[in-house]
């Protein structure tokens, strides 16, 4: 079982890239932002729960998301392996999927990083809002809030991940085409 890692801060295109990265590669694509936007709109407990945290551009806890990347991982045995994206986002969550992968005697194969400016996210995620109407996108406080949080708690993942040495980083500024062909050289 493969187990790729799709990581950058919000707007820098992992959503568009793990669609074509899951499709070449015969991967399943796991977003925890979209799974989390479906128990939203259906109005479980857990979307309950979610929905204040991401409209103010913080995290959901740990146990949350992880819970939900592990039953993931035990409904779909059958798959040749999986794409994380948004997942992990901090350090904490980055131990837990470790010790996960370590139990069934695998580990992350790649962590393929998506990098561009904070201007650069700040102008994707206001022309997204647009197009996807996501609430967590209207807002500049809301968008500032969200960048700060991606370098106060996920940005440390990246020390993380070389120190692992499974870490490579692909400028996320190029068009969506370049950025594809650039990550498919990663993968190999
Ligand atoms: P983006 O990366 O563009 O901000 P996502 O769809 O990945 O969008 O995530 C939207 C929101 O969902 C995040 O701002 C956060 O509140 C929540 N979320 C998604 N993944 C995680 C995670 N791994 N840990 C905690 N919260 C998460």
């Amino acid at each position: 079982m493969k187990y790729y890692i799709l990581f950058g801060p919000p707007g820098a295109g992992k959503g568009t890239q793990a669609k074509f990265i899951a499709e070449k590669y015969n991967l399943l694509h796991i977003s925890t932002g979209d799974l989390l936007r479906k128990e939203m709109a259906a109005g479980t407990p857990l979307g309950l729960q979610a929905k204040q945290l991401i409209e103010g551009g913080n995290l959901v806890p740990d146990e949350v998301v992880v819970g939900m990347i592990r039953s993931t991982f035990a409904n779909n045995t059958e798959v040749a392996g999986f794409l994380l994206d948004g997942f992990p986002r901090t350090i904490a969550q980055a131990q837990m999927l470790d010790k996960m992968l370590a139990d069934q005697d695998s580990k992350v194969d790649k962590v393929l990083s998506l990098t561009i400016k904070d201007e650069t996210i700040f102008e994707r995620i206001a022309k997204r809002a647009q197009i996807e109407g996501r609430k967590d996108d209207a807002d500049p406080a809301t968008i500032q809030n969200r960048i700060d949080t991606y370098h106060a708690k996920t940005e440390p993942l990246i020390d993380y991940y070389k120190n692992a040495g499974n870490y490579c980083e692909i400028p996320g500024e190029q068009t969506i085409e370049e950025v594809f062909r650039s990550i498919c050289k990663e993968i190999g």
